[in-house]
Formats: structure tokens, sequence, C-alpha cells
């Protein structure tokens, strides 16, 4: 008998199979989480190809890079998120490593936790949050556990329960935080709730391990959409952080990404540096050049900076501009359920509210494919499928 034949079969592939099958040519997939230009094709960054095209007459040579990965690259990708008036980024006590973009960062971060977090290893993730999450810290040897953040009644952000939830942790928890442009649901927490937020955390002495996946994504403003990470250093936290530029940089297929821990001085820096080398070693010994090489001749070349800022604003301006559409075309039908969480919601996804069974008659007569969880990619919406959506949706909500 074949050594894998008690390995069982794992659950079927997601909606792409479904859509590839349906030959309706007015169907539309709002199920994928990458960026769609108005024609409903796959956009490459005008900055990127630039970069890219730069890079390639420079005839860069092919050498590995080392265990944390291109240094102009990790430099500028903290300088990003951090801001340059950050202390730690003054102080030079950041400890920065490439990764295998968002997710290889969220894993490198769960690996450093697991090893090294001094305090119970037990990460608390929002409910619900990016379905990989669960996985990726399980995988790294963490316990995963919950805390309140939606609420399905308002389809906003359940507030209350989230700060609560918070101050119920046991003290030094480790929280994750989305630190903009929460997936699935788009719901963010105002600045004003993020002070609260930060506060509980403090008073807590918990842990805040941020997840950036978007930034610049949400609000067209990268400074705006680093609100809070910023805000929990400025009160003297030191988080961890994961940052991918999938999304902004539209790199999906290139895996750039950093993983970053804040330390309280330079030399500490060193030894958590050195320790991330260890981890990452055994793992895949150094990260691919070829991306990470592109969005440092991005972030350091000021004019290229300056159209990359402007490309991103344009991504994120789209997107606000399809919601507002879609919730108007809704409303010109005629329906009478309140869809003002379609534009208050930001980012890459849409959580409508729409029950499971609705996604399904959506998909089935009407061949519009979103997950069940009624969460909706806005960046599948075009200027010419959005009334036809709207027409579903109404008929299938009533
Ligand atoms: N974190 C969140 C919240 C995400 O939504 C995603 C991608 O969808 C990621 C992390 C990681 O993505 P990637 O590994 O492509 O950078």
């Amino acid at each position: 008998v074949s050594a894998w034949s008690n390995v069982p079969q794992g659950p079927p592939p997601g909606i792409t199979e479904a859509f590839k099958a349906d030959s309706n040519p007015e169907k539309i997939n709002l199920g994928v989480g990458a960026y769609r230009d108005d024609e409903g094709n796959p956009f490459v960054l005008p900055s990127v190809r630039t970069a890219e095209k730069n890079n390639v007459d420079l005839s860069m040579d092919k050498e590995y890079a080392g265990i944390t990965g291109v240094p102009a690259f990790t430099k500028a990708a903290a300088l990003l998120a951090y801001g340059p008036d950050s202390a730690p980024i003054k102080e030079d006590r950041i400890a920065v490593t490439q990764s295998i973009s968002g997710t290889g960062a969220l894993r490198i971060g769960g690996a450093f936790l697991e090893r090294f977090y001094p305090g119970s290893k037990t990460i608390y993730i929002p409910s619900p949050s990016w379905a990989n999450h669960t996985a990726v810290f399980k995988d790294s040897g963490l316990k995963v556990e919950k805390y309140r953040y939606y609420n399905k009644d308002t389809i906003g952000l359940d507030f209350d329960g989230m700060v609560g939830d918070i101050k119920a942790m046991p003290k030094g928890s480790i929280i994750l935080l989305h630190a903009c442009a929460h997936n699935p649901t788009g719901v963010d927490p105002t600045e004003e709730q993020w002070i609260a937020i930060a506060e509980a955390v403090k008073e807590g002495g918990h842990f805040p391990f941020f997840d950036m996946a978007y930034q610049g994504f949400a609000s067209g403003d990268t400074n705006k959409d680093a609100f809070a990470l910023r805000y929990f250093i400025k009160e003297g936290l030191q988080p961890v952080l994961a940052q991918s530029f999938a999304k902004n940089m539209g790199l999906y297929g290139e895996r750039v990404g950093a993983f970053s821990v804040v330390c309280e001085t330079a030399e500490e820096k060193k030894r958590v540096d050195s320790q991330i080398k260890i981890l990452v070693r055994p793992l895949y010994s150094n990260p691919p050049v070829h991306g990470a090489r592109i969005a440092s001749a991005i972030l350091n070349d000021p004019a290229l900076k300056k159209q990359w800022l402007g490309e991103v604003k344009e991504m994120a301006d789209r997107i606000i501009t399809m919601r507002a559409l879609l919730k108007g075309n809704l409303e010109k039908l005629g329906s009478k359920h309140d869809w003002s969480h379609i534009t208050s919601q930001i980012g890459m996804f849409a959580y409508t509210g729409l029950k499971p069974e609705q996604v399904d008659v959506l998909a089935k007569e009407h061949s519009v494919y979103a997950t069940r969880d009624g969460r909706i990619s806005v960046a599948g919406i075009t200027t010419d499928n959005v009334k036809r959506l709207a027409e579903a949706i109404f008929k299938v909500t009533g």
C-alpha cells in the first residue's frame, strides 16, 4: 500500500472553480483578494513597471541576499510603516527582516513569539479575521483565541465588545490587530476608538501584533493608514509588525513583505536580529530578491515614490467610487435596506450582511460569486457591472 493511503481529502477549492465553469459572459467574480482595474483586469502599477525595467537595465547580479533580505528594501519598508518621525526609527531600535509577503511575515512573527515571548503563548485574533490567521499562528505553535470585533446587527464595529474582551484577557496577552482595512469586514476603528483600544492594551500589559497588509490601500494615504501602529508606539508600546507589499504595490506574486520588532534599545535590536536570522535560516535560508528590489527602487527614489503614492491613491479612490456606485444603485432600485455600511467600510472588501443562502442564490441565478460570509471584493466591481450587480443583490435581498 502507498504511504499516503490514509491521507484525508482536504476541502474542495473555493469559488474560483465554480466561477470558471460558469458560461454566463456577464458573470462577476467578487471572491478574489486582488485589485482589478475598471475593465476587470489585473493591474500592474506603472511605477512598478518603471522600477522593474530600470532594475533590468542595471543588469544586477543574482547573488543570494542576506538572511534578512535586501537591506535597502527593509530599511525603506520600516520607514514607510513607522514614519520618519518615529522614535524607534531615529534611535535605530527596530529589527526588520524581509519576508515572503505578509503571510511569511506573520509566520516569522508567530515563530518568534513562540520561541521568545515571555508570557502566555496564546494570540487573540478578531472575530472574524482573515481566514489564514488561525492556521498561520497554530502552525507557528501558538494557541489561537478570539476577541469580539464585528457586530452583525449594526454591520459595524463591536467596540464595547472588543474593549471588554481586551480588558478580560489575562495580563500580558498577545493581541493581533489589523492596522487598517480589516479583512474580511472592511470595518476599522475610528482614531478615537484606536486611542481607547491602545489604552486598554496598555492597561492589560498586552502585547500588540499589527498586521498591515493594506497600507495606503484603505484611505489612499500611507500615513493615515499607519495611524494605529504609530499611535501605539507614541504611547510607549513596542509592537511587532507584519507588512505586505502585495496590495499597495500590486506585487502579489512577487511575495514582498517585512517583519519587524520594535525594541527598547539598539543593543536589544541586535540580539533580536540575530535570533530572527536563526529562525529564518532553516525555513528558507534567505528571501528572493527580484520583488524586493522593485519595492526598494520605488521607495528609495523620491520621484518614483511620489508616482507610486499617486497610484495607490488611484486604486483606493476607484474602490471608494465603486462602493458609492453600488450603494447608489441599490437605493435607485428602491431597496428598503440600509446600505450605508457599504460606503462606511474601507479597503478591498465589503461585508454586505448577505446570508450564506443569499450568496448561493447570487451565484446560481445571477452568476455573481462571493464568499458565503457575504464578503465581496469591491475591487471586482466596475462601472460596467455595478448596475447588474446591484440588481442581483436587490433581487436576493428583496
Ligand atoms: N493579512 C491580511 C489581513 C490579508 O488580508 C492578507 C492577504 O489577503 C495578508 C495578511 C497576506 O497576504 P500576502 O501574503 O499576499 O502578503
